[in-house]
């Protein structure tokens, strides 16, 4: 179930807005110290932030630019002042949407669902792309020119390592290392294979000496 963070120090419309999400199936938390509120929500993590602009400590705006300087957790700001000039600031500030109030429930609900529906795209679909050659990170594979060709754990830990990087040598010694910070062992003497493998593969979807060899450095994209 998502989980938002209702940042709103009015407590008869906080309340409201709990009880109104909650029986629209999120799980909801509703900030009653103002305090810190950009440690509450790095502390805490939820899925979006329902932020007020008019707060008692800090405003909505200052939260906001704390909160992106680390995170890019979905924020609609609300806000009673109904003014353009509100909504332009947020969105400078890194909002991803701006209701006012009083808002219809429908709406904000809309609003809601659209920018956890956006924020949830942008997790699923981590795809890189490299002179024409894409890797598509949670479906394992790459493509280049409408063919495709599946990809082992460490052929797309490697592929995406270079990818992330390219342009730059990596060293055999920077792979295995990455490499293993994300779990994947590979061994100083399988790196090679696990290369040439790849390179086959490329080469099969039509992309020749994609992966470079910097004879004594490295590889790179
Ligand atoms: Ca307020």
């Amino acid at each position: 179930m998502e989980h938002i963070l209702i940042v709103e120090d009015e407590e008869k419309i906080r309340r409201e807005l709990q009880t109104l999400l909650e029986k629209n199936g999120y799980t909801v938390s509703a900030a009653d110290d103002f305090s810190d509120i950009p440690a509450v929500i790095l502390t805490m993590a939820p899925d979006l932030v329902l932020l007020d602009l008019n707060l008692p400590v800090n405003d909505g705006f200052y939260i906001c630019r704390e909160v992106r300087k680390t995170s890019d957790v979905p924020i609609i700001v609300v806000t009673s002042a109904d003014s353009d000039m509100d909504e332009l600031m947020s969105l400078n500030m890194g909002a991803d949407d701006f209701i006012s109030k009083p808002y219809n429930i429908h709406i904000l609900l809309a609003h809601i669902g659209s920018v956890l529906h956006r924020a949830g795209g942008r997790k699923t679909s981590l795809v890189l792309s490299h002179r024409g050659v894409s890797l598509d990170v949670l479906g394992s594979s790459a493509s280049y020119n409408g063919k495709k060709t599946d990809l082992t754990r460490n052929e797309l830990g490697i592929l995406k390592l270079l990818m992330e990087n390219a342009g730059i040598v990596l060293s055999r010694n920077d792979l295995i290392c990455q490499l293993w910070e994300m779990d994947e062992f590979v061994e100083d003497s399988t790196l090679t294979v696990n290369v040439n493998r790849l390179r086959k593969k490329l080469a099969d979807i039509g992309f020749e000496d994609y992966i470079v060899t910097r004879r004594g450095q490295g590889y790179m994209v």
